[in-house]
Parts: structure tokens; C-alpha cells; sequence
């Protein structure tokens, strides 16, 4: 097993004839053949500067960051790590000779054949044979050149489809896989997918702290669109301090918590003033899962360019600003919707179109009453702090009712999180 930054791989290491090293690292690929139809393989050629070196002369690193980031939204699929395929097969220094007459103004062909060498000097055979040892023999081909398609097919090996393609540079990969994961659902039964997600959490052990793990989760798993909202505030009401200090409220098992509903879903939602308060990362950190989307909601465009969730690589980022917002930089896509406020089923609406099905509210406090009250959430998951904070930042607030008779009681179940109490209210 090898733990990466993209998930847990199983890495299996070859030794060709020739004495080369090769290794596949995959997810959801079994000896016994259980893998659905044509899983996704990306077949990478090693290149020492771009995978190791972070070279910008070419986007190989960025090629194998997307496709392993792909395999494991995806929970299934094969990354071949194809070693002696540096410069495209002519080796290492031969490829920084080819720089050097780059340099002086040849191209990337032509400088191959400068040096007397073919333009593409990988042969796939190894690959084939290692595919055909993990039981594979049809695929879905993670790149954008058609003459691997070709190579393969010689071997043995039916592409039925290429997918992904050009990684373009790097402020287009986090829309790129924003697509991707969109496009995966398209092809992917989404019940095994949601299936695996709540495996991975089983697996890991990420549940093992919960005395009821499946029937806390079950539903989660078993649906393919749903939208929830998680909030912590204390027992009188409030997400933080007056003076916004709310970071050490809940306990460690809340924090967990909520990084295991991050891990279940498509897209993490957040307001502004969130992103302005606490410049939130908003990853899967705390148990084993795939970041979501990290979706803001800035109709003024409020929050600094300096941001994490606009600024750090490590999930892609959806910024919806109003008209006059600042263009966003680096590897975020920004719509423009028009001025705000935006009603919860607007947003909603704009996460669909993209595939995000499954979405977290995260805060703060006002943007969950709004989706609260609109009727927008499927579930709230309430973890009640025992403290009293006396004013502060309000946590959830609803439209105020004249007697107890009025306010709606809707089912509820509560889990203890160390001290907090959750309480989880099934609004739909
Ligand atoms: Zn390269």
C-alpha cells in the first residue's frame, strides 16, 4: 500500500527483461477480476524533471498529479509509472541535449532528430504486459495522444475511450478536474461510486469511533443527490467570540466529523465572510478521502486574492462573485452570477450543472439559516458546544415564531462527539 497526497494506492513494482523497473499503482483493481468493464489506466512515461523536478518545460508532473488525483475521485483505475521512457524514450541526457538545441530555437521534434533519434521512441509492450497482469484488457486510455491509443491496440489492449486529455497548464487544472469529475460521473454508476466513498470511510477506519457507523451514514451513501449542512455553535447560540475567535469551539470528534461529510461529497459550500474570518482550507485532512469542490460564495467579491481557497493547489476551487467582482487568478473557475442576494436553489442550480450532486453546507451561520429556511437542505447536522460565550457570531438562526406551538419539530437523532452533542434533523 502506498499513501500519497491523492489517496492509498496499491503499488505493485515489475522487472523487465531488459532490467528496467516498472511500477502500477491502482485503486479498485483486484486479482480476481472485479473491476467494472474498461477501468481508467493512465500509462505515464517517467520524466525525472517534470514528475520529481517540478520543471515547467513540459507538463508531465501536472499530468501525473491530475491522473492520480483522477483514479482516486474516481476509486478505480491503474497509473502505470512506464520508467525508461524518459525524453520519450531517449533517455535522460539525450532529452537535456534535446533542451539544449530547444534552446538554440529547434523544436521538440526536430531536435530529437538532430541528435539522431525518432520523434517517439516509447515502445508500450511492458505496459501491455502489466496491464494484462491486473486482469485488464479493455480501458478507458487518461490521455490525449491518439498514438498510445494506436500502440495499444496493437498490443492487445482496447481503448474504448480516451479520456481527460491535455492537462493544460497549471491554472487550468483545477478546472480541468472540475470537469473531469463531472465527465467520471457520466460514466460511472453513481451508487458504486457513493458506494466506494462510504467503503473508504469504513476501511480507513474513519468511522470506528462511532457506535452506529452505517446508520449514521447509510444514506449518505445510498443517494445519489442530497444536500446537508454542518454547523457547530455553543449551547447559547454562537458560532464565536464577538470578536470572531470560534476555530477552538467543538472537540476533536466534531472536526472529524466534519471532515468525514467533506469526504462524502461533491462540493464544500461556504460564505464570504467564512472565507474572510478564517481563510479555511477546506480539504479532506483528518480522515482518508477526495477533497470536494470548494465552492464560495462571494457576491461582492469580498475575499483577498491571497485566500487559501484561491490560492492553494489542493482541490479545486468554484468562486461565484457578482458582476463586478475581480477576475479570480491562478487555478480557480469563477462565475458571474448576476447581483446577490442568491437564493440557495440558484446556487444549487449552478453545482448541478457541473455534476455536484452531493453538497456541504459549511457556514457560516448565515449561510446555513439561508439554505435552512429556504427549504434547500435534505439534513442538518447541529453540534452543540457546552459553553456559554455570552454574544458572539450567531450560529443557526430561523425566522422567529410567536408560540412553541408554531416551530416546526422535525425528527431528529443525537451522537455524542466527545463532550459536543450532534444533532442530526432530517428535514426532508
Ligand atoms: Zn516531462
Amino acid at each position: 500500500m502506498l499513501p500519497t497526497r491523492h489517496g492509498v494506492f496499491r503499488i505493485v513494482g515489475y522487472r523487465a527483461a531488459d532490467g528496467i523497473e516498472l511500477v502500477s499503482l491502482s485503486q479498485g483493481i483486484e486479482d480476481d477480476g472485479r473491476h467494472s468493464p474498461a477501468p481508467l489506466v493512465r500509462l505515464h512515461s517517467e520524466c525525472l524533471t517534470g514528475d520529481a523536478l517540478g520543471s515547467r518545460r513540459c507538463d508531465c508532473g501536472e499530468q501525473l498529479d491530475a491522473a492520480l488525483a483522477l483514479i482516486a475521485g474516481h476509486g478505480e483505475g491503474v497509473l502505470v509509472y512506464v520508467r525508461g521512457h524518459e525524453g520519450r524514450g531517449i533517455g535522460l541526457v539525450e532529452k537535456l541535449r534535446a533542451y539544449r538545441l530547444q534552446d538554440q530555437g529547434l523544436d521538440t521534434v526536430d531536435a530529437n532528430l538532430r541528435l539522431g533519434h525518432p520523434a517517439d521512441a516509447r515502445d508500450y509492450g511492458q505496459a501491455a504486459g502489466i496491464l494484462r497482469d491486473l486482469g485488464i484488457e479493455r480501458i478507458r486510455l487518461v490521455s490525449s495522444n491518439p498514438a498510445k491509443e494506436q500502440a495499444l491496440a496493437l498490443l492487445g489492449v482496447q481503448v474504448v475511450e480516451r479520456v481527460g486529455g491535455a492537462v493544460p497548464a497549471r491554472p487550468e487544472n483545477a478546472r480541468y478536474l472540475l470537469t473531469k469529475r463531472q465527465r467520471m460521473r457520466h460514466d460511472d454508476p453513481r451508487e458504486a461510486h457513493q458506494a466506494r466513498g462510504l467503503q473508504r470511510l469504513i476501511d480507513t477506519g474513519a468511522l470506528a469511533d462511532f457506535p452506529e457507523p452505517m446508520d449514521r451514514y447509510s444514506w449518505l451513501g445510498a443517494h445519489a443527490s442530497w444536500v446537508i449542512a454542518q454547523s457547530a455553535q455553543s449551547l447559547d447560540g454562537f458560532l464565536a467570540t464577538r470578536r470572531g475567535d470560534g476555530a477552538a469551539l467543538s472537540g476533536a470528534a466534531d472536526h472529524r466529523q466534519l471532515h468525514r461529510l467533506r469526504a462524502l461529497s461533491d462540493a464544500v459550500v461556504v460564505g464570504a465572510q467564512t472565507v474572510v474570518n478564517d481563510d479555511p482550507l477546506l480539504t479532506v485532512r483528518l480522515v482518508e478521502g477526495t477533497n470536494p469542490v470548494r465552492v464560495v460564495l462571494d457576491p461582492n467579491g469580498r475575499i483577498p486574492l491571497t485566500a487559501k481557497v484561491l490560492t492553494s493547489p489542493d482541490a479545486p476551487t468554484l468562486w461565484l462573485t457578482g458582476p463586478d467582482a475581480p477576475a479570480a487568478a491562478g487555478q480557480v473557475e469563477q462565475v458571474r452570477l448576476g447581483p446577490g442576494p442568491w437564493s440557495p436553489q440558484n446556487v444549487l442550480r449552478v453545482l448541478r450543472e457541473r455534476g455536484l450532486d452531493r453538497v456541504l453546507v459549511e457556514g457560516g451561520g448565515r449561510t446555513v439559516s439561508t439554505f435552512l429556511t429556504a427549504g434547500a437542505l435534505d439534513r442538518l447536522y447541529l453540534t452543540t458546544v457546552p459553553v456559554l460565550l455570552g454574544d458572539g457570531v450567531p450560529g443557526v438562526r430561523v425566522r422567529a415564531v410567536d408560540s412553541v406551538a408554531d416551530a416546526v419539530r422535525w425528527p431528529t437523532r443525537r451522537f455524542s462527539l466527545g463532550d459536543d452533542v450532534c444533532t442530526e434533523f432530517t428535514l426532508r
